[in-house]
């Protein structure tokens, strides 16, 4: 039926980039096979979901919407990957992303946007708009995503679905195409909070694949999830996640949602995190930083794309040739500025003063969770914009994960889930909640009761 249903409007959505009906198929059949035998199934037995073209697929092509990576076939599968299989869920296919998972638009991607299912002519969000996408266009019921400054977040907050950004840690990187490694979190994406939960605990866990991968046990996601309630709970509210360049209707939807807390018997607390104006700007240094030296790999040897190769040049002119034509124009600006920001004499200026920033981020984060149980915020300042709009506009683009980056900085865990529509153009508007580290379950028991 999924299938059939991509057939019948990813024309139109552009969801997916690679869709693997044989693939999903056999591994239908695999499932009817293993009820068949009386064999115990895996908890997400048969159900479909849209993968983010990040995640290694072993025999299905992996593009991270990128030229460099076009036509390439990995040998292996992300650890993420074989979870999924043991789950016994059926991968339907790998979803549209920003090149390199850098952007808040889909736009970025080498392979054309993806549409927003609410109105096409809108953004779906990025990184991630193609799973989100594909949820809200019910082309599947669970898709994954991965979260560096927002793109779960962001994406889920405009389709009207759910994104959840594990804690930094819980979802094991291996396999995952590195952006910003200490930023990058893989997650659920679902249209509900007990779909994104069962998802949850289906991906998480120790990998010993990746060093930064958390060995503790999976927090109480899906019991969570199953006992929504914030009776007694202390919920703050951040004074800075407000003000200038917030949508009228976005905050109209959030102050509903905060009064709705206070009548399922929360207290509301305010909370003061003067740093995280300063988010953004250490993101934009952190997150390029990182990326310049992870994606030095894209060197026209290794993998993928080789430009220029007519046995009569360098090493160095056809690794040079292969980054001009396989890298695209956001891909190229967050190298410049993040070789930049590297570069000797200038390190301390920018990039070290970028970490202190992060630092005093995570203490804010701490000490307002001295006070309170989670945080919430509207995910994203305004609902989904005209494709075009922001494209030649970095700024404004950025704009987007104001209140998402700070989350991707400490480390800790949010949830984006619809609080309605805005007023002034019916489309979805996402609450944000924002869980201590380790404490993936508080963000699924304030959204069951919320949802
Ligand atoms: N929009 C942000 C960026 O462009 C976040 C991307 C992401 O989370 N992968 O970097």
């Amino acid at each position: 039926a999924h299938l059939a249903r991509i057939e019948a409007v990813d024309e139109k959505v552009h969801a997916f980039l690679h869709v693997d009906r044989e693939g999903a198929l056999a591994q239908a059949r695999a499932v009817d096979e293993k009820r068949a035998r009386g064999e115990k199934l895996g908890p997400l037995a048969g159900v479909p979901l849209a993968l983010k073209d990040i995640f290694t697929t072993r025999g299905v092509p992996t593009t991270v919407g990128s030229k460099m990576l076009e036509g390439w076939i990995p040998p292996y599968d992300a650890t993420l990957v074989t979870k999924l299989r043991a789950a016994d869920v059926v991968i339907l296919g790998k979803t549209n992303m920003d090149e390199f998972a850098m952007g808040s638009s889909t736009e970025n991607s080498a392979y054309g946007p993806t549409g927003n299912p609410w109105d096409l002519t809108r953004i779906p969000g990025g990184s991630g708009g193609g799973s989100s996408a594909a949820l809200a266009a019910y082309e599947a019921p669970l898709a994954i995503g991965t979260d560096t400054g927002g793109s779960i977040r962001q994406p889920a907050a405009v389709t009207g679905t759910v994104g959840v950004k594990p804690t930094y840690g819980a979802v094991s990187r291996y396999g995952m195409v590195a952006f910003s490694s200490s930023l990058d979190q893989g997650g659920p994406c679902a249209r509900t909070v007990l779909d994104a939960a069962l998802l949850h605990e289906a991906i998480a866990g120790h990998d010993p694949l990746d060093s930064t991968s958390i060995d503790l046990p999976v927090p109480p996601v899906v019991e969570a999830a199953r006992n929504g309630s914030v009776a007694g709970m202390r919920v703050g509210v951040v004074k800075q996640f407000r003000g200038e360049g917030y949508q009228a209707g976005v905050m109209q939807r959030f102050d509903e949602s905060v009064e709705l807390l206070k009548s399922l018997g929360a207290e509301i607390v305010e909370v003061d995190c003067p740093s995280f104006d300063l988010a953004l700007s250490a993101y934009y240094l952190i997150a390029p930083s990182e990326c310049s030296s992870n994606l030095a790999r894209f060197d026209g040897l290794r993998y993928g794309l080789r430009a220029g190769d007519d046995g009569t040049r360098s090493a160095e002119d056809v690794t040079a040739l292969t980054r001009e034509a396989g890298f695209g124009p956001e891909v190229k600006r967050r190298i410049i500025l993040g070789t930049y920001a590297l570069s000797s004499g200038y390190y301390d200026a920018w990039f070290g003063s970028a970490q202190k920033v992060r630092t005093l981020i995570t203490r804010e984060f701490e000490r307002a969770f001295e006070q309170v149980d989670v945080i919430v915020s509207p995910t994203t300042p305004t609902t989904a914009f005209p494709i075009g709009e922001r494209a030649d506009d970095p700024m404004a683009m950025y704009l987007a994960d104001l209140c998402t980056i700070p989350t991707n900085l400490a480390g800790n865990a949010a949830m984006s889930l619809p609080c309605g529509l805005a007023p002034e153009d019916g489309l979805p508007v996402g609450l944000q909640i924002i869980a201590p580290a380790l404490k993936d379950d508080r963000l699924y028991k304030v959204g069951a009761a919320v949802e």
